[in-house]
């Protein structure tokens, strides 16, 4: 069977903006939101629908609805209301036949079946009591579940690895070249007539002195650290490096570190094959924004991760403290 445009979205195969996910379950923005918060909350195994679901997949039907609670805390938007809704088959308007729920909040989102013309007052309002009750009975048995298994579901905001680069480990990273290669001294050589003096080619010389300079790259696929401005200096000083600019493009406009490549942090997962073309994997990475509590270089950073980049560096003083020491 051909996958569903969500297998694809689990495999990684098409890019999606992620707001959770675990080993049962992953949360990503609709494409085409319906309303200000629009989450789809998708089960990865590949079940069509709620008609599909099978006795044993009560617990990760509970387990979808503690998705969307917790999503709603995050999002806050628990108390201002949500519906969580899903679509079966054709009446109901279901297009992609792999089942998920979707999480809707952040503006009134009128009467459940505002998209239908109904005559009939007395059947939508024991709908809509049927759904409360479905949606109800869903809840006792995810809070239930989750009180009886001491695997609960995670701390939805995403937490980053935060390691701080030791200054005695950035030689780890810039290495100057092992041994110079001993090049022939070039000999003035006093022209006979039979052969003529040859031009030392003063380019490429100065070429390989150049490169013996540079340090050579180390790579460390998935290495992450934080560092300070001098060692972000350190790196600017050293040699080959890539970048990246995690702020929004307006900020990025206004004002950047020389050679900074924009690539905003809030889209890292929506440009993961514009970021796989750009970046080279063969020098370290830098990246910045503006400093503080910014967490769009660790997104940005995140990415690169998942794709075996690295050694990655983050200059947590950001723009901001950059300005302060031009
Ligand atoms: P259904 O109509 O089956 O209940 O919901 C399918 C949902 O998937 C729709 O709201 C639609 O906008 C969303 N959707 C379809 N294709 C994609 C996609 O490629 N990426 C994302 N993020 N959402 C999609």
């Amino acid at each position: 069977m051909a996958h569903t445009i969500f297998e694809r979205i689990i495999q990684r195969e098409i890019p999606a903006t992620i707001e959770y996910e675990d080993d049962d379950i992953i949360a990503i923005r609709d494409i085409a939101p319906s309303a200000r918060l629009h989450v789809l909350i998708i089960p990865k195994r590949a079940i069509a629908s709620v008609d599909a679901l099978s006795d044993a997949d009560a617990e990760l039907v509970g387990k979808v609805f503690l998705v969307a609670r917790d999503l709603a805390r995050t999002f806050g938007v628990h108390e201002s209301g949500y519906r969580v809704v899903t679509n079966t088959n054709g009446d109901a308007g279901q297009t992609v036949p792999h089942i998920h729920f979707h999480l809707l909040a952040g503006e009134p989102l009128g009467r459940m079946n505002s998209g239908t013309e109904r005559s009939h007052a007395a059947p939508k309002g024991g709908m809509l009591r049927d759904a409360g009750l479905i949606v109800l009975c869903a809840l006792g048995l995810a809070i239930t579940f989750n009180a009886m298994n001491s695997k609960s579901i995670p701390w939805l905001k995403k937490e980053y690895e935060r390691i701080t680069l030791d200054s005695s480990e950035i030689t780890k990273y810039i290495t100057p070249t092992a041994e110079p290669q001993q090049q022939p001294i070039a000999q003035p050589q006093q022209p006979t007539a039979a052969q003529p003096q040859q031009q030392v080619p003063t380019a490429t010389v100065a070429e390989q002195q150049l490169k013996q300079e540079q340090p050579t790259f180390v790579p460390a696929p998935g290495v992450v650290r934080e560092i300070t401005y001098t060692q972000f200096k350190t790196f600017l000083n050293a040699g080959p490096y890539y970048l990246i600019d995690a702020r929004g493009a307006e900020k990025y406009a206004e004002g950047h570190i020389a050679n900074a490549v924009n690539f905003y942090g809030g889209e890292a997962e929506a440009r993961i094959p514009d970021m796989l073309q750009a970046v080279p994997k063969d020098r370290v990475i830098l990246i910045y924004c503006d400093g503080g509590e910014c967490e769009l270089s660790h997104h940005v950073a995140d990415v690169l991760k998942r794709f075996a980049y690295g050694p990655i560096f983050i200059y947590t003083g950001g723009w901001a403290e950059w300005i302060t020491k031009k």
